[in-house]
């Protein structure tokens, strides 16, 4: 019977090897000589604390420029996921990450919090572990904040589970990340050890002239906060947006565009120190006149 399946599979399967499947491996030869020789760079975008403006944190975001274009980030992470590719992946951005750490907190003059999106395909790779100690030995552990997407079931999952809970042991916090869609589950949050909620981008969207989308926004900020989670909204492009958000929402940080775009460290530096002491700032009319 299993024969016979198989059979019939290679006859279905064949006419469509076509020029799509050739460029998919190519790309993944591609993504896989890239993470070798360590060509992806790694951007970072600030969070921001809703009322006062100042940054708390910044997410690390990797990319891969090839032959002059930047590839789609959410095409080559998928294929990296569905390759395995995402381990190795995964281990050059955390490198980066710690690296980038001591300049990232000697610009903010303090603790800093920096998230790394990871992969399910990641914590169920036996090295996870002895990476993220790697990564935190020279920098503040309990800086650093691991992003998951629920698309991939993690909840369900005894392995990861105890994967996390030794690594929120060590002081490393955890994110929920997209939640709002897909597989999250509010039945089980309060069960992961999880500090912080993203908000999906796409809830977002429409909380400026959407009533209805707002109480949904509403609603997971009263949620974290009696959860005791820290709420990050995603997505925030418009000035109309992070009102209806300090006004209605009521979510105590905002993530986008609206606020700071992803970039190198090189720009993020500047852009933190002169973000930090607001006061001290002088006010127009303190300035000397010219
Ligand atoms: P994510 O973790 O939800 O990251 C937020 C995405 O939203 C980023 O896309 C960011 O550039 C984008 N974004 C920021 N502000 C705005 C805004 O105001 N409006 C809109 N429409 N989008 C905004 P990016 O960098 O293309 O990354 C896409 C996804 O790829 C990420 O979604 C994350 O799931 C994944 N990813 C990124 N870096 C890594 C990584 O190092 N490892 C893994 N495993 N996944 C990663
Ligand atoms: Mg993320
Ligand atoms: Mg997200
Ligand atoms: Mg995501």
């Amino acid at each position: 019977e299993a024969k016979g399946r198989g059979k019939a599979q290679s006859v279905s399967y064949e006419p469509a090897i076509g020029r799509a499947s050739i460029e998919r491996l190519e790309l993944v030869e591609e993504l896989r000589r890239a993470i070798d020789e360590e060509e992806l760079a790694v951007v970072y975008q600030p969070v921001v604390a809703t009322e006062s403006g100042l940054i708390t944190g910044v997410e690390a975001l990797v990319r891969w420029r090839l032959n002059g274009t930047d590839v789609p980030t959410d095409v080559f992470v998928r294929i990296a996921e569905d390759t395995g590719l995402v381990v190795g992946l995964g281990e050059l951005v955390l490198r980066r990450v710690s690296g980038d750490a001591r300049a990232l907190r000697d610009a903010a003059g303090g603790p800093i919090s920096i998230s790394v999106n990871v992969s399910a395909r990641q914590l169920r790779d036996p090295r996870f572990v002895g990476v993220v100690q790697t990564a935190v030995r020279d920098m503040d552990r309990t800086g650093l904040v691991l992003e998951i997407t629920e698309r991939q079931e993690i909840g369900d999952d005894p392995e990861v589970l105890h994967v996390m809970r030794v690594i929120a042991a060590m002081g490393v916090r955890f994110a929920i990340d997209d939640f709002g869609v897909g597989f999250s589950s509010i039945s089980y949050l309060h069960e992961l050890p999880a500090h912080v909620v993203k908000t999906d981008a796409t809830l977002s969207a429409g909380i400026d002239h959407d009533e209805r989308a707002r109480a949904v926004l509403h609603a997971i900020a009263v949620m974290g906060d009696a959860l005791g989670l820290d709420v990050v909204v995603e997505g925030v492009e418009r000035e109309t947006q992070l009102e209806a958000i300090r006004e209605e929402v009521g979510a105590p940080f905002v993530q986008g565009y609206l606020l700071h775009r992803p970039m190198p460290l090189e720009a993020l530096l500047p852009v933190v120190r002169d973000n930090r002491h607001p006061d001290a700032r002088p006010k127009v009319e303190e300035l000397p006149a010219p």
